[in-house]
């Protein structure tokens, strides 16, 4: 029986007791939602940064349907399928790593990613290297591992319990970025020094805070002068988002272990990937069971999810893709020019596709109530924009139109309203 006033459905990262209203989405094309009743929201961050093509892809939908007819479901432990040993293909041959995990989230990508590199250590005789170096600021995901390698605040303060100690440097802010590489190489010297993981270019949930591709290639480098496994989570970064397919290309580094999600199927089913080199993959070989890289999932490679992807494959490769992320990328840049005179606003800031800005308040933290207020106020907008505690941000589908893209940068001006 449910509750009376309170939801069956316990929503994400939503406080219930605030009494906001849920909206409920009937139905989606491009980059607009449609509420029930038929209202049109332009969905600003890409339903939570996936949606790359815009909703309900044609391509992507049909492959998604004529795979459901056909294989739906497939234990991958000892049995493969089409659609992921074309996507396995696929990927190595766009990214330059030669081995392909699957699983089902930007976290388990991230969970598979930090187990590879222990793994490696281990079974090359030096398990004492099990430290994980991580950036200050970062977001990795919620689950246990993931949360641990992540920033430490109040939407994990219960879980600390549960959540295992790791070194950390600081953020590379422009003009500080000595810091960054002297703290980075001090641990990496260190004897129990295993991996660095890091989000390229543009930490997203911490704050969409960005650094330049240099600074990414200068610590690409001391990881390897060390031996540290360099570990690229490109879960939001890739597929498009930074300007290119991926943030590592803007800096010539190929990491040692790649995590992709979100946007691998363009959005439409959930899928992610951990990409290995050949060292790591090699460390878990043998003609025993004895390096067994120990880790599974139910839908590990759903077929469904990976045709999906195949898909998202032949739409990189066959659509204008890369004119769209241009044409974005620089109506952005007109956006950030304008918002950057708008009293109020601070810290515009752009990477490839992404724009973020920083409202200014005093005491403008995650619990603040300026959050809640600004959410509301985009939605009354009908632009589905998700702020930051006081940073607001948009990451719209690529073939967003530039009117639906000036109404983004007119709402996130006129908020100014709310703080003054
Ligand atoms: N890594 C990064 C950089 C992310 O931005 C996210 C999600 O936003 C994750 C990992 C976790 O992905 P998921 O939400 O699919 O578990």
């Amino acid at each position: 029986m449910p509750r009376p006033g309170k939801p069956a459905i316990w929503h994400p990262f939503t406080q219930h007791g605030l009494n906001e209203p849920i909206p409920e989405i009937a139905r989606a094309e491009g980059a607009s939602l449609y509420t029930t009743d038929g209202t049109r929201i332009i969905d600003a961050i890409s339903s939570w940064w996936v949606t790359t093509h815009g909703h309900c892809h044609p391509r992507i939908a049909a492959a998604i349907a004529d795979q459901a007819t056909r294989l739906d479901q497939l234990i991958l432990a000892g049995w493969t399928h089409r659609p992921a040993l074309d996507l396995a293909e696929g990927l190595v041959d766009l990214f330059g790593l030669p081995h392909v995990f699957f699983s089902d989230s930007g976290s388990t990508a991230v969970e598979v990613a930090l187990k590879m590199a222990l793994g490696f250590w281990r079974n090359t005789g030096h398990g004492h290297r099990n430290r994980v170096i991580v950036m200050q600021h970062s977001y990795h995901g919620d689950t246990i591992g993931a949360m641990s390698v992540g920033e430490r605040g109040v939407y994990n303060a219960a879980y600390a319990p549960l959540l295992f100690d790791v070194d950390t440097v600081p953020f590379p802010h422009a003009g500080a970025e000595g810091v960054t590489y002297a703290a980075l190489e001090a641990l990496c010297a260190r004897a129990d020094a295993a991996c660095f993981i890091v989000e390229p270019l543009v930490l997203g949930a911490g704050g969409m805070l960005m650094y330049p591709p240099a600074v990414l290639a200068e610590m690409a480098a001391i990881c390897a002068r060390h031996g540290v496994l360099f570990i690229a989570d490109e879960v939001m970064t890739g597929w498009g988002r930074t300007g290119t397919l991926l943030a590592c290309e803007q800096a010539g580094v190929t990491p040692d272990i790649l995590c992709l999600a979100k946007g691998i199927t363009g959005g439409a089913m959930p899928l992610a990937v951990t990409l290995a080199n050949a060292a790591v993959y090699d460390a878990h070989y043998a003609p025993d069971r004895s390096r067994t890289f120990y880790h599974s999932s139910s839908y590990t490679a759903n077929p469904i999810a990976c045709a999906a992807a195949v898909a998202n494959l032949a739409v990189w490769r066959e659509e204008p893709v890369r004119e769209r992320i241009a044409t974005l990328r620089a109506r952005q840049a007109d956006g950030a020019a304008m918002l950057a005179t708008v009293p109020g606003i601070a810290n515009v800031r752009q990477c490839g596709t992404i724009l973020a800005l920083d409202y200014v308040v005093d005491g403008a933290g995650y619990l603040s109530d300026l959050q809640p207020r600004l959410l509301a106020f985009f939605r009354e907008r009908g632009v589905l924009i998700r702020p930051l505690g006081n940073t607001a941000y948009l990451m719209p589908p690529y073939g967003i139109g530039a009117d639906d893209l000036a109404r983004c940068h007119a709402a996130l001006a006129d908020a100014v309203a709310l703080i003054a």
